[in-house]
């Protein structure tokens, strides 16, 4: 399973609700209470993010 998440903090993005924004930022990273351009995220393996996540 896929997952999204934001470049600049790792946590995972929700897809933006507001049909206005979602428009020029279809992602929402609540970490940095941000809205995000698609290319201010990257998509990762879910089951490599938990390891990752264990690691630590
Ligand atoms: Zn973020």
């Amino acid at each position: 399973m896929k997952k999204l998440i934001c470049k600049k903090c790792g946590n995972e993005v929700l897809p933006e609700k507001d049909k206005a924004l979602k428009k020029e930022y279809p992602y929402y990273c609540s970490f940095c209470d941000e809205n995000k351009y698609r290319f201010e995220c990257m998509r990762v393996e879910e089951n490599k993010a938990q390891k990752r996540k264990e690691l630590i």
